[in-house]
Order: structure tokens, then C-alpha cells, then sequence
């Protein structure tokens, strides 16, 4: 007999089979020995009071094993010989196009500017040694994307549609923790994530599809308004019969080169901010009403504000808890921040995004540079945090009431992000249109959660990787670039995603686009 049922649990008895078998086979009328297997469905935490609890359902076979139709599994045929789409790219969009075409049949042909997940690693320790960025091999650039070295959270307040328990399967296939499956706020980590990228190439790879690193597209090959191809920094020229561009919002060159060539691209609203560290003590006091913090069998709590202030929106974005702050900077002169955890969140440090949204006409002494404004407005401030910082990826920071009352911190609180930080009164050189959206949004956020606006949290800036300030734009039905035939615009860069699961699900979408380019009738 298979039954399921929702319980709700103490997180002591949540924590462990030992304790909530005997739990389960009490509310089933059946003894422990008669229950022969067990499958968690959901799990989610309610710590609206202080009472925590955590909210089960379960799937108990009493008497039997569970069906073989509950595993997944793929099967990546073999496509070598089979039509080639070049996919640009190899973050979650890119990755995930390329599976989806091995499924449909095709052969993907994977270009990546960065390296493997492997020598990245060694490129990322040089950047904290040397303090100079690789600009193609970084937090944002090498295999896997932007998201290899993050928190991996798998949820996203992207409404877009798609299929995010396969994409949840496809992770955990490739190695992925199973409480991805279940868990209400899935997350991998960035010890568990590169490992699940190098099974996915591997089976790229097995699959017949190919996969080259170090190699950066830096232009297209148009049959008049067809694309048969790209041509690579090393002049070679690879066709195919579509090209997925997955290139991420990083990739400015790539936005350089479209506009130049006359591709249509344009200016989309964006947000920008800085990056908040906590205690992570602090915030499991604060968000877990108890003054003892999370206990012995509660998670690194999260939060997630969001508040308008003069019709835009503030809010908080890749809270990280349990991390660290990383320098993020994809260039020269850059100071950007971001963060990342480990599957087990386990460091002193909670940090988060603060953005503020910005929309095109906040930028009206930027109109002259047309659809690359927002990306001009970034640079600049990117390299104004840069000079704030000393020059050497010290980010500029500031005590959280200090910037909220307007004044220069004359000491700092310790802080996860390696290079170190240095005071700078951010309330003067931020962006007006940021800065007093930021010091609304922290009252508002303070009021929310008591104890959250405090001087022992540090802002550090620039947080202005959230999303893409230009969108490639293509038609909703074909996914085509909306004049350049072949052309598929996918992932965030293209302006279509945000976040790893809602790229994942472009990059597939963009392969079903892709298919049905080639079968009308199908
Ligand atoms: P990207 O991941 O940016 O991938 C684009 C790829 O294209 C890159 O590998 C790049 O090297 C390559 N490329 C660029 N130009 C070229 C070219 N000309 N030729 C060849 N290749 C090129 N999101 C979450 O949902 N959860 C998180 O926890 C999370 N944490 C993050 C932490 C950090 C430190 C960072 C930087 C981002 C984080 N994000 C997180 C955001 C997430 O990583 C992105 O939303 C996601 O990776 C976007 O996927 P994408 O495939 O569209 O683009």
C-alpha cells in the first residue's frame, strides 16, 4: 500500500528518520518493521512564530517498494552526424539548450569564452592573490556560468513558465543533493555545483556533442537576415544550422558587437544596488524569534524583503546565508560584489542583494549611448566603486545606519569578502535615484524585522550584476531574434531569465524553439 500524508513536525523530529518513523507508522496504525520505504514530497519551514514548525508530506509504502516510475531518468542518445546548433555559452542556459537538443536530436556544439570548472578554479584563486581579473575566466565567465560558484538557490521570482521539476530532475541526475526534490527553497551550493556541471559536460560529451573552452564568439556569420554561424577570437568561423546565444548579462562586448553590427538589441529596465552582510546570528535571532538563534535542527535562516518606494521597487536578491561576499568583476576597473554559499551555509555571515529597480528614463543623461545606456550607467558606477575601493577590488562599504542616517563609518564590522573593505561615505556617490530608494527601502525593512536596520551590519558596493540592462529582443512565438532568422536569443543576457533555474528553462525552451524552426509541421 502507497499513502501519502502531510504532518507537521517539531524541526528536532523533521531532522531525521529515527525520529519521525515511529511518528509516521503511529498516524498509519502499522508498526515501524511494516513500513518498507519512505519518500519525502515537500518540506517547508514555517517560522512565522515562534513556535517553529516544519511542514512534511510523505509518500510511505507499507508493504512494498516504491515503483520504478518514481526515478527520472534521461537518455542522452547518441547525436554525432546529427544537424549541429551552435549553443554560445555554457552557463545554465547554454547547458541546458545543449541537453535539450541531445534529447531532441541534435548535436549541440558548445562554444565557452571561460575555462572548465576545474581550471576556473585555479584562474579564481589567482584573482584573490593577484587582484587582477581574467576577463574570461571569473565569477561570471567559465563553465557553468554565473552560477557555478553562487549559492545555487533553485527558485527565482521570475514568473516565467517552464518546466522547473525537470529542470530540478536534470541536477539531481547529475549529482544534485535529493532534498532539491522536496525542499520549498532548493539549494545546491558551491561546493556540490561544479561537480553537477562537470557530469553534465561529461554526458554532453558522451552524448556526441562538443563542448570547446577558451573559445569566444566575436561575431556572427548573416546570410543576409539568416545566421549560419560565428566566427571565434581565434578567426576561426564554426557553422550550424541556428545559434542559441546564451552569453550571459556580463558580456557587454557581445551587446558592443550586436549593436554595431546593426542586430536589433534594446535598453530594458534593471536593478542596481549594493550587497548587505549580517551576523548570520543575528538573522536566525531575528527571523526565528528566538533570542537563542537557530538551535541544534533549523537551517541558517533567509529573509526576503521587498518594498516600493516612489513606483520602484527596493528589494533584497540572492540572499546568501550562511556565505561569503565575492568580487565579482568581470574586467578592468570594475568593483562588483556578489555572493555565495556551501551546500551546508555554514559560515558566520548572512549576506543579500539590495536592489533598487531602475528603469530606462532614471537614465536620461545616458539617452545618447540608445539601447546600451543602462550598460554605460553600470560601467560607470562599477568603476566609481572601483576608485572608492582603492583600486585593488577593496570594496567601498559603510555601516548600515551610517548610510542610512548620511554619514562616513569611522570603523567597520568584520566581513566575509576576502579582499577586504575600506570606509566610504556610499550616501554621496551613489546615484541619487539609488541611494534614497536604499535608505527608504533599509526604514522600511527595519520596521519589517525588528533588529534588521542595525550599525553592525555593512553595505558594500556595488551590487550591479542582478540583472540585464539590455534585452536582445526575439518573437514570442518563434524564439527567433525578431529579424535575424536561425537567431536565438536565450538566458539572461538575452534578457529572458533571472536567476539559474529560469535560464536552465530558457535554454530548454530555446531547444524546442530550435526544433520547431526545423519541423513546422511537427
Ligand atoms: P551565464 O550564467 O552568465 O552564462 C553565460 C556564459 O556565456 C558564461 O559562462 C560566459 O563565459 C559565456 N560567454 C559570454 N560571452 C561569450 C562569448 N562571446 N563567447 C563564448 N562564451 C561566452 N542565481 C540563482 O538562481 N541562484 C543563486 O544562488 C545565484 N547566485 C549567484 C552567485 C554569483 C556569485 C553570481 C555571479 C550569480 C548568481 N546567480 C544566482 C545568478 C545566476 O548565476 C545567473 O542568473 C545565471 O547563471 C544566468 O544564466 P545564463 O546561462 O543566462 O548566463
Amino acid at each position: 500500500m502507497i499513502t501519502e500524508l502531510d504532518i507537521v513536525l517539531s524541526p528536532k523530529d523533521a531532522s531525521d528518520k529515527k525520529y519521525y518513523l515511529p511518528i509516521l507508522a503511529k498516524k498509519l496504525g502499522v508498526n515501524v518493521s511494516q513500513i518498507h520505504g519512505i519518500k519525502i514530497l515537500r518540506k517547508s519551514i514555517d517560522a512565522r512564530r515562534r513556535n517553529i514548525l516544519v511542514n512534511l508530506r510523505f509518500r510511505v509504502a507499507c508493504g512494498g517498494e516504491f515503483p520504478q516510475s518514481e526515478e527520472f531518468a534521461f537518455d542522452y542518445s547518441n547525436v554525432a552526424g546529427e544537424k549541429k546548433v551552435i549553443v554560445v555559452g555554457a552557463g545554465p542556459a547554454g547547458l541546458f539548450a545543449a541537453l535539450r537538443l541531445i534529447e531532441l536530436g541534435y548535436q549541440p556544439i558548445v562554444l565557452e569564452r571561460g575555462k572548465s570548472v576545474e581550471d576556473r578554479k585555479k584562474d579564481l584563486g589567482e584573482l584573490h592573490r593577484t587582484r587582477n581579473v581574467n576577463p574570461d575566466s571569473n565569477y561570471s565567465f567559465g563553465e557553468g556560468g554565473a552560477g557555478t560558484f553562487s549559492d545555487g538557490k533553485l527558485y527565482t521570482r521570475s514568473k516565467k513558465r517552464g518546466d522547473l521539476k525537470k529542470i530540478l530532475n536534470v541536477l539531481h541526475f547529475h549529482g544534485a543533493q535529493d532534498d532539491i526534490l522536496f525542499d520549498a527553497h532548493p539549494h545546491i551550493g558551491t561546493d556540490v555545483l561544479p561537480k553537477v556541471i562537470v557530469r553534465i559536460r561529461e554526458n554532453i560529451l558522451k552524448a556526441g556533442g562538443q563542448v570547446h573552452f577558451s573559445t569566444k564568439v566575436v561575431d556572427y556569420v548573416l546570410e543576409g537576415d539568416r545566421i549560419c554561424g560565428v566566427i571565434t577570437e581565434s578567426g576561426e568561423e564554426i557553422v550550424g544550422e541556428g545559434v542559441i546565444l546564451a552569453t550571459g548579462h556580463s558580456a557587454r562586448d557581445v551587446y558592443r558587437k550586436l549593436h554595431k553590427r546593426g542586430i536589433e538589441i534594446e535598453a530594458k529596465s534593471f536593478a542596481m544596488g549594493v550587497r548587505i552582510e549580517h551576523s548570520q546570528e543575528l538573522i536566525d535571532q531575528i527571523q526565528y524569534h528566538n533570542p537563542a538563534g537557530r538551535g541544534d535542527y533549523l537551517p541558517a535562516a533567509s529573509y526576503s524583503f521587498v518594498h516600493q518606494v516612489e513606483d520602484r521597487g527596493v528589494y533584497s536578491f540572492c540572499m546568501c546565508p550562511g556565505g561569503v561576499i565575492v568580487p565579482a568583476a568581470t574586467g578592468d576597473r570594475q568593483q562588483v560584489v556578489n555572493g555565495m554559499s556551501s551546500s551546508n551555509r555554514n559560515t558566520a555571515f548572512a549576506n543579500s542583494g539590495m536592489a533598487v529597480e531602475i528603469r530606462t528614463r532614471d537614465l536620461k543623461e545616458y539617452q545618447q549611448y540608445g539601447a546600451l545606456a543602462g550598460l554605460y550607467f553600470q560601467e560607470e558606477l562599477e568603476e566609481r566603486a572601483f576608485v572608492e575601493g582603492g583600486e585593488n577590488l577593496t570594496a567601498p562599504a559603510q555601516r548600515m545606519n551610517d548610510f542610512v542616517n548620511g554619514k562616513k563609518s569611522s570603523s567597520l564590522p568584520k566581513t566575509s569578502y576576502q579582499p577586504g573593505i575600506v570606509s566610504s561615505p556610499m550616501h554621496e556617490w551613489l546615484p541619487e535615484h539609488i541611494r534614497f530608494r536604499l535608505q527608504e527601502g533599509f526604514k522600511v525593512f527595519g520596521q519589517k524585522s525588528k533588529g534588521f536596520l542595525t550599525n553592525e551590519a555593512v553595505i558594500l558596493g556595488v551590487e550591479s550584476r542582478t540583472s540585464s540592462p539590455v534585452r536582445i529582443p526575439r518573437e514570442r512565438e518563434s524564439f527567433q531574434h525578431i529579424r535575424i532568422e536561425g537567431l536565438f536569443p536565450c538566458g539572461e543576457g538575452a534578457g529572458y531569465a533571472g536567476g539559474i533555474v529560469s535560464a536552465a528553462m530558457d535554454g530548454e525552451q530555446c531547444a524546442d524553439a530550435f526544433d520547431r524552426y526545423q519541423n513546422p509541421n511537427k
